[in-house]
């Protein structure tokens, strides 16, 4: 199966922001995008190009995927389910996406980084309306229910998690109740529920040129 192998840090360069895959690490000065402000490779920080249209279209479609942790075929299959959808593309792309169960884990504060959340659900600690799901990419519907089944080492990890994760609020399309490491859908997201900034529309150009 392809694997994305890039380096975490090297990804946030490339975008030029903090995409905060690294969890505790993404809030430290040890942040490679504040350390080393300038895109990585030999040539990074000495040339400072400006972007095309189709870069800046690029640029967009890559960050969002990168957040996400998708490789280029799956994004692409979001893109297609989208523009299948009646509405607007950009914003049914992005409910698409937030609605993955490895992001639900995420956003509930039970894992660091997204990817953190996809190895829980990899690893059967994750249950969906009380089955164990192993698939990250399952996405919840509305009053949908996520709990986390873990013992011993496990369960330590993600109490040590929600710690670190009390600076991030729980969106409120979600519920969370983190004592007994479960959550709730109560709606599905909207744009306005989206945390960081993105401009979808270049994304929408890009895939319609
Ligand atoms: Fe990105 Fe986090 Fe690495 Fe900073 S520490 S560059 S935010 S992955």
């Amino acid at each position: 199966m392809a694997r994305d192998t890039e380096p975490s840090c090297r990804k946030c360069r490339r975008e030029g922001e903090k995409l905060f895959l690294k969890g505790a690490r993404c809030h430290t000065h040890r942040c490679s995008v504040e350390r080393r402000e300038y895109a990585p490779g030999d040539h990074g920080a000495s040339r400072r190009v400006k972007l095309s249209n189709y870069g800046l279209q690029l640029r967009e479609k890559q960050k969002v995927k990168r957040i996400y942790g998708l490789l280029e075929k799956q994004f692409r299959l979001y893109f297609a389910k989208a523009v299948a959808k009646k509405g607007v593309t950009g914003s049914i792309l992005l409910q698409f996406l937030e609605r993955r169960l490895d992001n639900i884990i995420y956003q509930l504060g039970f894992a660091v980084s997204r990817n953190q959340a996809r190895q829980f659900v990899n690893h059967g600690l994750v249950c969906l309306n009380d089955k164990r799901v192993n698939i990250p990419s399952c996405l919840v519907k509305v009053n949908d229910e996520v709990t986390i089944k873990a013992k011993g080492k496990g369960q330590k990890l993600i109490k040590e998690n929600i710690e670190a994760s009390q600076g991030r609020t729980v969106p409120e399309w979600l519920s969370a109740d983190q004592d007994h490491l479960k959550g709730k859908v109560l709606r599905l997201p909207e744009r306005e529920d989206i945390s960081f900034a993105v401009n979808e529309q270049l994304i929408v150009e890009l895939y319609s040129r």
